[in-house]
């Protein structure tokens, strides 16, 4: 059985101080908490500090994005030795926000999938069509083109090592999310791609998320299919009783 995976996106949101007693206050709430691996990605300004109250607890540290070359000339970006020297061991990769926001392509999401996994950082790759391409039937077009750029060239030992999230656009931050029978479609889409077209061994067992409007209401009715790995947080994750909820919600009973 998969351990569940929760992932906390806190996206572009608090300060510094906030950030630290957001992460004191879910260190304190998950002491006692086991059957789910729960992730926070701060913002890059947070992680240090973020990292250090987490860094003996359960849970782990992501960065939201970062540029694939290692160092130099690259102005304004972060490498993602950067995000391993203070503390990250997860890293989202091609978040729509990036995607749509920022121009990033597959080819680019392969190359920090490929450089996520030379330095053992899990990516965790997100994927999803937008409302337009679901209204247009093309959302298994674009999944499928997603995966196939951005998982490309990776090798039998690399493939255990990911993580996907399913996030439809038309539900990040809208609050209406995919009801469980579309996002099993969907995964269960994912899976078979991964294995029939991509050449993943079935006992693989990579966690297949889901994000957009994930929250302390619906948690419980998404995570109980055993399709659903886990989720991908972002408003909700910003507030300690409804994240904590999220995480009870995916723990196998
Ligand atoms: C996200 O940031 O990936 C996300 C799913 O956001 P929200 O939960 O706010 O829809």
């Amino acid at each position: 059985m998969t351990t569940p995976l929760v992932i906390g996106n806190w996206k572009m949101n608090l300060l510094t101080a906030p950030a630290c007693e957001l992460a004191k206050s879910l260190v304190d709430q998950l002491a006692d908490v086991s059957g789910v691996d729960v992730v926070i990605a701060p913002p890059f300004t947070s992680l240090y500090p973020v990292g250090q109250i987490i860094k003996s607890s359960r849970l782990c540290l992501a960065g939201q994005n970062f540029y694939y070359e290692s160092n130099g000339a690259y102005t304004g970006e972060v490498a993602l030795e950067m995000l391993k020297d203070v503390g990250c061991d997860y890293s989202l990769i091609g978040h729509s926000e990036r995607r749509c926001l920022f121009g990033e392509s597959d080819e680019g999401v392969n190359k920090k999938v490929h450089h996520a996994i030379d330095l053992g950082i899990t990516p965790v790759v997100c994927v999803g069509e937008t409302l337009e391409q679901r209204n247009a039937g093309a959302t298994l077009a674009t999944i499928e083109t997603q995966l196939s750029i951005g998982l490309a060239d990776l090798s039998q030992e690399e493939k255990p090592r990911l993580v996907i999230a399913y996030e439809p656009v038309w539900a990040i931050g809208t609050g209406v999310n995919a009801t469980p029978e579309q996002v099993i479609e969907i995964h269960k889409f994912i899976r078979k791609y991964l294995v029939e077209r991509l050449g993943f061994s079935e006992e693989v067992g990579v966690r297949i998320l889901y994000g957009g409007s994930v929250n302390s209401e619906n948690s419980e009715q998404l995570l109980r299919e055993k399709e659903i790995d886990g989720a991908l947080v972002g408003g909700a994750s910003l507030n300690l009783e409804s994240f904590c909820a999220i995480i009870n919600s995916a723990i196998e009973i």
